[in-house]
């Protein structure tokens, strides 16, 4: 964005402080941490738990940036070029707003329990082919990252793709409102903040908040296979913009588009859909789950008029955000599919599935840890995943932390008590690993981030 402070002001509805002084001074972006100052860049002090940025408006401003915003209950500004609002943060917001207007840029939102970078990842891919496309870097996409997402798009987008993520009620509707979306994506409902939202249909009202934004005549793509999403559609019809058009997607027949052929590739997945008839794809990612994500992303480049010879281009040139199933080679030759960056109950499946396609090896092991902010079910939950492992889907389970105890316990049900251990730390269980395997096994690493798993796959991968 780039932006005299006179626009800026007008845009976000703040008040320019001496603005014959400063009204023509321009603004080539905004930037909210003041340890990393952007020079000719507009800070925006936001207010948190810890810090405030307002105090450190001054050293912005002496260390070049184009001028900052002020909250006004927030005492005397410093001198200089300042923007007077009433909340930071909303003007943040409504600045970001006020610039997806002013250009022409369509907008893709993408929300649900699990896949979302993952599917933007996707969507990025096959509409670069054709677009000059913006997206939404790393994870940033809350109400902090999707504006500055926004702002930082240059003028000549074509489509912008914007992750929302959420902890709450009330939150993608936020972002929905922000982003305006002309095409919105529902990945899947799981179980992913069931301590804040006490169920899944409250999850499932929270993601359907998306469609709350929308332009008028704009495209719904939601996970036809969860019965929850179609019912909270139904109850939440007034909050739907007019005219709204819907497409399912899924695995179940009986959706708008699924795979009509499936199968595991060597570190990828080759499959055929409804809506692109007899063309396979290659997919150069594992799981089912993936080619799931992909059909959404797939409907998204369709509707914006991408050719099926520009999607296999795009699909093949994928990039992905990084740990999420990263397989991976370790000096002894062992394959490592890390998905240690976040787990819940839907994507722990997920995982293991992806684990029981492999082909070829001679033990499929899992070390699997703690799935955390599950609630007051989260024993029950654990115990689940136990109990939907079998022989024939892996050789070995092995957990890590308090709550993969059950984990283990469920495990039992099917599987041979020596083929399930658990422990209590990480050395333990290192050490175990580098005993027990062989260069042509396969070991699953997954959890949710705060168990660091990832320490563990690190000390395998650099072991002879
Ligand atoms: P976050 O809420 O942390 O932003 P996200 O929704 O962006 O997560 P991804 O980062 O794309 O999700 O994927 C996280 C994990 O979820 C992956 O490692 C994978 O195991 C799992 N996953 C991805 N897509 C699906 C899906 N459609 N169904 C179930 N699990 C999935
Ligand atoms: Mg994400």
């Amino acid at each position: 964005m780039k932006r005299t402070l006179a626009q800026i002001a007008d845009m976000c509805g703040g008040t320019l402080s001496d603005a014959a002084v400063y009204s023509e001074i321009i603004a080539e972006g905004v930037f909210t941490d003041s340890r990393k100052p952007v020079a000719d860049s507009l800070f925006i002090p936001l207010v948190g738990e810890r810090f405030d940025g307002h105090e450190f408006v001054q050293a912005c401003l002496e260390q070049g940036a184009a001028g900052a915003m002020w909250q006004k209950n927030h005492g005397v500004p410093p001198q200089g070029a300042v923007i007077l609002v009433d909340d930071t943060l909303a003007a943040l917001q409504t600045l970001a707003s006020a610039y997806l207007h002013e250009n022409k840029a369509a907008v893709v939102g993408i929300t649900g329990s699990n896949g979302k970078t993952t599917t933007k990842d996707i969507v990025n891919a096959l509409l670069s082919s054709t677009f000059k496309v913006h997206k939404t870097q790393g994870n940033f996409n809350n109400h902090i990252g999707l504006p500055l997402t926004v702002l930082s798009m240059t003028p000549d987008t074509e489509i912008i793709i914007l992750e929302m993520g959420m902890s709450g009620r009330g939150e993608i509707y936020d972002l929905s409102v922000i982003a305006q979306p002309d095409v919105a994506i529902i990945t899947n409902i799981g179980e992913s903040h069931l301590l804040q939202l006490g169920s899944r249909l409250e999850i499932a009202r929270a993601k359907a908040e998306i469609a709350a934004g929308m332009k008028p005549g704009g495209l719904l793509i939601y996970n036809g296979d969860e019965p929850l999403i179609a019912q909270v559609l139904e109850e939440s019809a007034t909050k739907q913009p007019e005219g709204m058009q819907r497409f399912r997607f899924g695995l179940q027949t009986d959706n708008d588009d699924y795979p009509t052929g499936l199968m595991n590739a060597q570190h990828g997945m080759v499959f055929t859909t409804k809506q692109s008839g007899d063309k396979a794809y290659t997919l150069p990612l594992l799981g089912t789950h993936n080619v799931i994500n992909c059909l959404a992303a797939m409907t998204v480049a369709r509707h914006f008029g991408v050719t099926e010879e520009n999607m296999a281009t795009g699909l093949s040139q994928l990039k992905l955000t990084g740990m999420r199933i990263e397989v991976t080679q370790a000096v002894s030759g062992l394959t490592l599919l890390n998905d240690a960056y976040n787990a819940s109950p839907t994507s722990m499946k997920a995982a293991i599935d992806v684990l029981e396609g492999l082909k070829g090896y001679r033990m499929k092991v899992a070390v699997l840890g703690d799935m955390l902010e599950l609630g007051s079910e989260e024993q029950q939950l654990h115990h689940e995943i136990g109990t939907y492992i079998t022989p024939d889907k892996l050789d070995k389970v092995l957990v890590y932390g308090p709550l993969s105890v059950h984990i283990a316990e469920g495990a039992k049900k099917h599987m041979a008590a020596e083929a399930v251990h658990a422990f209590d730390n990480k050395e333990e269980l290192t050490r175990y690993l580098l005993e027990n395997l062989h260069p042509k096994d396969a070991v699953l690493f997954k959890a949710s981030r705060g168990m660091k798993l990832e320490d563990v796959a690190q000390a395998l991968q650099t072991a002879p």
